[in-house]
């Protein structure tokens, strides 16, 4: 349970969550599957390189880093990392499957530019307690959330405006 579980009544904003090795590893044992160096070398990528990747991202970043698993690995080790809550799935509206680990970081929002495709991750603070509370008056298990907010970042807004001035001020020629 990765989402403000309930200790004395009171809300814990962000469980510290168990060694994602360690949660790995038992989940391998549950589904009687061997700890391999592939899959280990799958997690310990995953857990270093960062941001949100697509499986492909995280296979192109271990092929750099020396390669040595095959892409159908990446494929099938993603997914047991969802199954034992190492990983989180995120979809940012792209059509593309992106993964995130979930210890770590702690609970945040992710504002996504829709033009260049920049996320920023902001901490959830005070939302956190917000969701859990409409979690409860709905009396909804809450384990997880995904939570983006789609828009322009700075850079393309700046580029947007500047791009509206000059078609403004080309009809403006045209008109002279
Ligand atoms: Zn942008
Ligand atoms: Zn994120």
């Amino acid at each position: 349970m990765a989402f403000g579980s309930r200790t004395n009544g009171r809300l814990m904003a962000s469980p510290r969550a168990a060694d994602p090795g360690e949660l790995f590893r038992n989940h391998l044992q549950r589904c009687g599957l061997h700890r391999t160096a592939q899959r280990e070398r799958v997690l310990e990528v995953f857990l270093d390189m960062g941001g949100h990747p697509t499986p492909e991202e995280l296979y192109e970043e271990i092929g750099s880093r020396g390669g040595g698993v095959g892409l159908a690995t990446v494929y099938r080790t993603l997914k047991l990392l969802l199954e034992a809550g190492v990983a989180e799935r995120r979809l940012f509206g792209d059509g593309l499957d992106r993964y995130e680990p979930r210890c770590g970081k702690g609970r945040h929002v992710h504002l996504v530019c829709e033009v260049c495709g920049r996320k920023t991750e902001i901490p959830m603070g005070n939302a956190e307690r917000l969701f859990a509370k409409m979690a409860r008056e709905h009396a909804f298990v809450l384990r997880h959330s995904e939570t983006s907010f789609y828009g322009l970042c700075d850079s393309c807004a700046r580029a947007l405006a500047r791009g509206a001035g000059q078609v403004a001020r080309a009809a403006e020629g045209v008109r002279a």
